[in-house]
């Protein structure tokens, strides 16, 4: 059996069509134009990439966008009163503080100073509740992606039993809340879990959120389950030397001979992560001015 590819790459074309679509009606019904800040602290490379893949996708969707790239030794003080003053501005409806920040800057008080009606990447403490007691919240961008092709996999998720590898509070923790909002049954596995091969074997659906390079083979899947690969872990480059390779924490080319589908790296979940960045800002824009929400950019 060879697994079907579930491509996040086509499907955040999708959602992102959707969210341009939108963000025209919204300006030709509503003369408004949904904003979103991203602020970088310091110098670290990956983030550096990151945010200029978020800045120039949500101005490619038509959105404001807005960039505040600060000093690695921008004290805690002057970030939050940046926040803050982003927080009072009506042209702003999503504000995302990339992380990590250096480490003299305390996250959860940079996080939690977000408006959470503003919080697009759904770490604040209100929107972490909201989501764990079922309630409308703002939902973490890739577990959301995660679950946007996971129910267009399945249509209902109904009863699967599903297990996800890894218990962090951005992908982990939040991934497997939404699961069981949907009804799974849900085993959340992690450092110290015994036995977790045979737990994960278990799985209809398998996510993997580990931050260890193709660490799950097909030794780990049951036959016809769904792998979702959230890991993204560059690794020397097997055939050219001095080069890197991006990789999953699955190791693709044994898992893909035993699974029903798969989504790989790269190409899979990273893409919807950025889409899910850019529909969780128009959801922002729209509940902020009290418009119905738009269809096919939430769960
Ligand atoms: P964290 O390091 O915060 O969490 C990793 C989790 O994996 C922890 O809960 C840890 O357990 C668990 N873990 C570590 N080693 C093992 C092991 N040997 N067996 C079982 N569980 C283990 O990582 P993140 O959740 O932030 O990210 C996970 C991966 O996803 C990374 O590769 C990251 O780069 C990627 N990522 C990708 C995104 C995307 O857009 N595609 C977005 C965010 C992350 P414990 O709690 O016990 O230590």
């Amino acid at each position: 059996m060879i697994g079907k590819v579930i491509s996040g790459k086509e499907f955040s074309e999708l959602v992102r069509a959707k969210v341009s679509k939108h963000v025209d009606q919204l300006k030709n019904e509503h003369g408004i134009i949904p904003g979103l800040a991203v602020v970088l602290v310091g110098e670290d490379p990956a983030s550096k990439v990151y945010v200029r893949n978020k800045g120039e996708q949500t101005k490619a969707a038509g959105m404001k966008s807005i960039e505040h790239k600060l000093d690695e030794s921008t004290s805690e003080k002057e970030l939050l009163e940046l926040i803050e003053s982003l927080n009072e501005d009506t042209s702003i409806h999503g504000i995302l503080c990339q992380l990590p920040l250096p480490s003299h800057i305390n996250e959860d008080r940079v996080i939690n100073s977000i408006a959470p009606d503003k919080d697009v990447d759904g770490f604040h403490i209100s929107n972490v509740g909201l989501l764990g007691t079922g309630q409308k919240s703002m939902v973490p961008c890739t577990p959301l992606g995660c679950l946007m092709m996971l129910k267009d996999h399945y249509g209902d998720l109904t009863g699967l039993n599903a297990v996800v590898v890894g218990r962090s509070n951005i992908v982990g923790k939040p991934m497997a809340n939404l699961l069981l909002r949907e009804s799974c049954t849900v085993t959340i596995a992690h450092s110290r879990t015994k036995d977790i091969q045979e737990i994960c074997k278990r799985a209809d659906i398998l996510v993997a959120a580990v931050g260890r390079p193709e660490m799950i083979d097909e030794n780990w899947i049951s036959s016809g389950a769904t792998v979702i690969d959230v890991g993204i872990n560059r690794i020397p480059h097997p055939d050219k030397a001095g080069k890197s390779k991006l990789v999953g924490d699955v190791d693709y080319e044994s898992a893909v001979k035993v699974a029903g589908a798969i989504t790989p790296v790269p190409g899979g979940v990273g893409p919807m992560t950025i889409a899910c960045l850019l529909a969780n800002t128009v959801t922002a824009c729209c509940r902020a001015n009290k418009l119905p929400e738009p269809d096919g950019l939430g769960v």
